[in-house]
């Protein structure tokens, strides 16, 4: 069976026939850059790294886009409250979600555009719209795409004009309630830029409708997000896309993810708030736990359903996790008695992992189930191993086991993903260091004494220990 993935926007399963074979035009949306990213922004990116990683593994070549909103309200109120710029700010936690998603062992997309530089793309749609009378100029000088100019609004949400004009309050700027903002025009102290209608700034719908087409083209394979995103977010996206141009669906296959929840103080679970107080950024959950151990945990619930943060939930993941990397040890000195028995009774149970593996997968990405078969080899491995089965039958199986994990992003024979980093990162920091040495060294020459121990002490201060001996210093990571 091919794969079959879940449409939101049919409501069904379908088989994945992407618009070009072999390639895979995959948009996801991307966080607001005005704090730093949590939990739950680690979650979505994992799922869709995810199904990037399994679509390469299927054959794919896999073009990912995921934008960054660096133009936006939160933002720009953050900025007038501490007296920077705003695309300081975004740049600040647009860097740090990149690190923070290394560090996850999530792939970086091949591009990440940002609002700030896709300017030309957003105002030429805009354009568009205005030209082919779906949207109007505003008293205010707000651009308003105007819903009822596109015959399709509500496909994907599932809600219709009607429902929408009772539930809201009228606007003076809006015809309809459904209608939304392309284009806000500057207002004192925001950033803003020019239009032919108008210098203002982007509303938020738009950008990846321009982002979208402008990397990926008219129509792309699968649109990704969190399913809170489905109203008003992706309704917008549609309703832009397929207007600007007249070409649709604009998006084959739209996936979603379910939200992150906690346990709330009764029964139930809470959503994630600030008011909370359970947002965690990534950076402070992952100096606690290992990055694969939350991979294990997102993946063993399906990525449509919710799933629930416990403490008890993520002590399984990583046991589980060990249980896995323990299927990787190496074979006993002696081969047993039952050695040929065991070997044959281990290729079996890798075949029928694979099998099983691959139908799960292929099933809408079905990872709960397909981790079990990973589980069911690493069983046998260790049933193997216990009856004296040889290295070489062993290690046919364990490469199997490593194959199919990596299939969905796990690093079962690379260990712990932080330590590989910070690795990483010293033998990057390696030649800065070594230049501090010289300086010091210089000062020393120059009788700086000062200097020089001022050096060492803030090289200390680094986790850098400096060593004097007769032939000139060293240094250590202390
Ligand atoms: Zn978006």
């Amino acid at each position: 069976m091919s794969l079959q993935i879940y449409n939101s926007l049919s409501r069904r399963k379908e088989p994945f026939e992407p618009i070009e074979p072999g390639k895979v035009r995959l948009y996801v949306c991307g966080v607001t850059v005005y704090d730093r990213s949590h939990t739950g922004h680690a979650m979505s990116a994992l799922v869709f790294d995810m199904v990037r990683r399994y679509l390469e593994y299927r054959g794919y070549a896999v073009r990912h886009v995921v934008n960054f909103t660096d133009v936006d309200d939160k933002i720009i109120r953050r900025c007038a409250e501490a007296g920077i710029s705003a695309f300081e700010l975004a740049d600040r936690y647009a860097r740090e979600y990149l690190d923070d998603m290394a560090r996850m062992g999530v792939q970086p997309a091949t591009l990440y555009p940002r609002v700030s530089s896709e300017i030309p793309a957003i105002v030429a749609m805009i354009g568009e719209l205005i030209e082919g009378g779906h949207a109007y100029r505003a008293p205010n000088g707000d651009v308003y795409f105007d819903a009822r100019s596109f015959s399709g609004y509500g496909k994907l949400s599932g809600r219709s004009l009607d429902e929408l004009e009772s539930g809201e309050e009228p606007s003076e700027a809006k015809r309809h309630p459904a209608d939304f903002a392309l284009w806000k025009a500057a207002r004192p102290g925001d950033p803003w830029w020019e239009a032919p209608w108008g210098r203002g700034r982007p509303g938020w719908h738009i950008e990846c409708s321009a982002m979208a087409r402008a990397h990926l083209g008219d129509r792309i394979d699968i649109h990704g997000g969190g399913n809170d995103l489905i109203f008003p977010h992706h309704e917008n996206e549609i309703a832009q896309s397929e207007s600007a141009r007249g070409v649709a669906p604009f998006a084959r296959y739209w996936m979603h993810n379910g939200m992150l929840q906690f346990p709330s103080g009764g029964s139930g679970v809470d959503k994630m708030s600030k008011s909370l107080g359970n947002v965690v950024p990534i950076g402070d959950f992952l100096d606690a736990h290992e990055a694969d151990a939350f991979r294990l945990f997102v993946l063993s619930s399906h990525y449509r359903r919710p799933v629930t943060l416990t403490d008890e939930a993520l002590a399984a993941a990583e046991k589980g996790l060990e249980r896995l990397r323990g299927a990787l040890a190496p074979a006993r000195p002696a081969a047993g008695e039952g050695a040929t028995a065991a070997e044959a009774e281990l290729a079996a149970a890798a075949a029928r992992a694979r099998t099983d593996f691959l139908r799960e997968m292929d099933d809408d990405f079905g990872t709960p189930a397909a981790i079990a078969a990973l589980f069911e080899l690493g069983k046998a491995l260790n049933r193997a191993r216990d009856a004296g089965a040889g290295v070489d039958a062993l290690a046919a199986a364990q490469a199997d086991l490593i194959e199919l994990a990596g299939a969905i992003g796990f690093d079962l024979a690379g260990g712990a993903r932080p330590a590989e980093t910070d690795a990483g990162a010293a033998d990057r920091a390696t030649p800065l260091v070594e230049l501090l040495l010289e300086l010091r060294g210089m000062a020393r020459a120059e009788r700086q004494w000062a200097m020089a121990d001022r050096i060492r002490d803030r090289m200390a201060e680094l986790g850098i220990e400096v060593v004097d001996t007769s032939e000139g210093s060293t240094w250590r990571w202390a």
